[in-house]
């Protein structure tokens, strides 16, 4: 069995400011540490049920930010951006058993995390047919297009609440819940326990139950935080402009949207 864990930084146990997530900021040294140990958490949890092989993708900011001398074998991170699609899927295809998501974050319209985005902090919000969409989904979305289940996300109480609106057989750890500017976390250790042994159980379960129905249409709306944004991306080959700082774009491929976010971003 192959697993597959995209990781990010700001739904990590602990992690509460944007210095604490950038990589020269204040506190980032331990939040890069804090987020080594869940994404570790998740490894021991998918080797207890039997992983062979584990792929990481480092999913925050510059892509470098788990401390890969403390990864164990069997394991396999991609670091950095290729400039594929995929992005924070980068290296997810049909060989993969399960996918877990760990670390994430609400979307830009939610109030569950101080440091709520989708994708850019340029954005204002991003929606998918009609409802507002997090990084959750839109990778989610990516997981169902090569059939891989996402059987466990952790993150902030908004995104975890989300992943089981999605499909309420995913396997959700809230390790975190903002509060304006602040948020109250658990203990990173006990975050990690609850992760690992939430890794193990998820993959010992019926796995299949956490399958995601991708949509047969896509409609996108951007909305940009300045109309320059907007502007430019309306260039993109089939990108139509809305308002002064919106961009709409339709199609049946969900490959079409990755291959647009990644060059309008
Ligand atoms: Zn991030």
């Amino acid at each position: 069995m192959k697993v597959y864990i995209s990781a990010d930084i700001e739904g990590i146990a602990g992690v509460s400011h944007w210095e604490e997530a950038s990589g020269t900021g204040y506190g980032y040294q331990e939040s890069r540490q804090l987020m080594t140990q869940e994404v570790l958490a998740a490894c021991q949890g998918a080797f207890e049920a039997g992983a062979e092989e584990v792929v990481i993708k480092d999913a925050h900011a510059s892509g470098r930010n788990i401390i890969t001398s403390q990864l164990p074998e069997k394991v396999r991170i991609v670091r950095g951006w290729s400039g594929h699609p995929f992005a924070m899927m980068q290296e997810l295809d049909d060989s993969f058993a399960a996918a877990m998501l760990i670390g994430y974050h609400c979307s830009s319209v939610k109030e569950s995390n101080p440091l709520a985005h989708t994708l850019k902090t340029k954005i204002d919000h991003l929606k998918i047919n009609g409802h507002f969409a997090s990084e959750f989904l839109l990778n989610a979305y990516t997981a169902a297009m090569v059939k891989v289940p996402v059987v466990l996300l952790s993150g902030d109480a908004a995104i975890c609440e989300e992943a089981k609106d999605l499909n309420k057989n995913i396997h959700t750890f809230k390790v975190s819940r903002g509060c304006g500017a602040s948020s109250m976390s658990l203990s990173p250790r006990q975050a990690c326990r609850e992760i690992q042994e939430g890794a193990s159980t998820a993959l010992k379960t019926d796995i299949s139950q956490c399958r995601i129905d991708l949509p047969e249409y896509f409609e996108i709306e951007i909305k940009f935080n300045d109309p320059t944004s907007a502007y430019r991306a309306s260039f993109y080959p089939g990108v139509k402009k809305g308002d002064a700082q919106t961009v709409l774009f339709e199609t049946e491929d969900y490959f079409d949207v990755l291959r647009m976010l990644i060059f309008i971003l």
